[in-house]
């Protein structure tokens, strides 16, 4: 398999270091631009093989697919700066869009191949399919709780992971409101995620722990592999992993 060029957005933020990492292990990767905020005082330095910039339209002319874990306006510009490039692939894990945010995503989608995910990782994925599937068999009287706890750098809660179980809710038939949804920002902790479904005789906890930033920089290196030669649309990591 010929060498997939790869630029990252955020390249030197907590996520950003974790995908250098794996990249730097895979043998079918290779990174050709490392973006990092304008003004950022390791612009020009190293960043494993290139130097980190700011440039982000120069990289979209040499990349197969930008990896995104910024912020949502920076993610978004990127979308819409692919439209003149050759690169026309984008693989988003920022989280904390805003409603007219998502739809400009959705938009940006009918011009390129667009995977999103508040969270990259297997477990979550299949944890999805299992609250969806304990929302249906359960009658609807029962109580649904999400907390999640993460990092107290975090900048968004609920997190994006936590809507993300909110919708697998919703889609096995619990909805869930705003209130029933908690989150702790605490030391260093990567990403802890529960839901609770309880009645008054009795409580089901399905939990996931991230013990490795590495499982989410792994899991967008695979939606950034499956993503190429997709047709233009918007994906899910469940479309990725075929779940
Ligand atoms: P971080 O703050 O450590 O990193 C973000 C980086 O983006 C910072 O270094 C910042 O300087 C940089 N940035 C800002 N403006 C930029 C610009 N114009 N060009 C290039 N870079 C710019 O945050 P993080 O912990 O790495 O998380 C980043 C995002 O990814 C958050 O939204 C977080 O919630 C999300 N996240 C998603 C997953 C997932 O699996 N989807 C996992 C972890 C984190």
């Amino acid at each position: 398999m010929a060498s997939v060029n790869i630029g990252i957005l955020g390249a030197a933020g907590r996520m950003g270091c974790a995908l250098r990492a794996e990249i730097a292990k895979h043998e079918d990767t290779k990174l050709v631009a490392a973006l990092v905020a304008p003004g950022t005082e390791m612009l020009g330095t190293d960043a494993g093989g290139v130097k980190f910039t700011s440039d982000i339209r120069a990289a979209l002319e040499i990349c197969d697919v930008l990896i995104d874990f910024s912020s949502p306006k920076v993610a978004i510009d990127a979308a819409l700066m692919m439209f003149g490039t050759p690169c026309k692939v984008l693989v988003t894990g920022t989280t904390g869009y805003s409603a007219t945010e998502e739809k400009a995503l959705v938009q940006a989608a009918k011009a390129i191949t667009l995977v999103k995910s508040g969270n990259f990782s297997i477990g979550i994925c299949v944890l999805e399919n299992l609250v969806t599937k304990a929302a249906a068999a359960l009658p609807n009287d029962w109580d649904a709780d999400i907390l999640d706890i993460h990092h107290n750098q975090k900048k968004d809660a609920p997190s994006g992971t936590a809507l993300m179980l909110g919708r697998a809710l919703a889609t096995g038939g619990q909805n869930i409101d705003p209130s029933e949804f908690a989150s702790l920002r605490h030391g260093g902790v990567i990403g802890e995620h529960s839901v609770f479904l309880g009645s008054d005789m009795e409580t089901i906890t399905l939990t996931h722990t991230a013990l490795d930033r590495a499982v989410f920089a792994k899991g967008a290196l695979t939606a950034a592999l499956w993503a190429v030669g997709q047709d233009k649309g918007l994906y899910d990591m469940q479309d990725v992993l075929g779940l």
